[in-house]
């Protein structure tokens, strides 16, 4: 069985291909290790491996996994679907938000972000697989949602999220990952983030210009059976 170390040095590998084949400067493609399901001994040996950032789905689950992290300068990024009542503990305990899809949610994490810390970066999630997938804010909808977004004072607007239906088709997950950075272009809002490749996909992610790509079975191993 290949270690989360063995698996990190793959991934570099990958990430560092595919951003020279796309004429890009590996540097700029940046790696967040996603940990859903998994223990938080995993985190520690991605951490031991070179790992910094890391992404959660559920908030309890990840809370937990902080607390037991709390010696270890991790930054953590929360990427899965937000609950109106889970703004203010995603506010206080996260450094970037992936999965913003409406204004009343980033309205509420602006309030409740702490004073004492910097505003919460956060990515605008944008459906561009229509009726395939339920989350991410509809493409017509994005321009007024991104200004709206960007004017409210706790929050950094940095980028789009997307998460494409998933496909083997290297021609439809390039068309969809272009579509991700075409909407950014047109909103000129000098954004500087493309969070968009998951462990299947992060090839052709990197080749539209993904800055994060959020990997996790390719480094931590298939998640439990039953668990997303
Ligand atoms: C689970 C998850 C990932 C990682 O997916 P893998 O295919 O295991 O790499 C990335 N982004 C989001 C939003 C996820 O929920």
């Amino acid at each position: 069985m290949s270690t989360i170390a063995d698996n990190l040095s793959t991934l570099a590998e990958r990430i560092r291909s595919a951003a020279l084949a796309a004429g890009r400067a590996p540097e700029h493609v940046r790696l967040l290790a996603v940990s859903k399901t998994k223990p938080a001994d995993a985190v520690r040996e991605a951490y031991a491996a070179g790992v910094r950032d890391v992404g959660e789905n559920y908030l309890q689950e990840a809370l937990a996994k902080q607390l037991e992290l709390s010696d270890l300068p991790l930054t953590w990024h929360f990427i899965g679907p937000i609950q109106s009542n889970k703004t203010r503990a995603i506010a206080e305990h996260f450094d970037w938000v992936h999965s913003v899809d409406r204004l009343k949610i980033a309205q509420r994490l602006s309030e409740q972000r702490p004073a004492d810390l910097p505003p919460l970066n956060v990515c605008l999630q944008v459906n561009v697989s229509g009726e395939a997938s339920k989350s991410g804010c509809n493409p017509e909808a994005l321009p007024a949602l991104a200004q709206a977004i960007a004017a409210l004072p706790r929050l950094t607007l940095r980028g789009l999220m997307a998460i494409p239906e998933p496909t083997d088709d290297p021609a439809a997950q390039a068309a969809a990952f272009a579509r991700v950075r075409e909407l950014q272009a047109g909103l000129n809002l000098g954004l500087d983030t493309l969070s968009m490749g998951m462990s299947h996909d992060l090839e052709a992610a990197i080749a539209q210009g993904a800055t994060w790509v959020r990997i996790g079975t390719a480094l931590f191993g298939a998640r439990d059976y039953g668990q997303v």
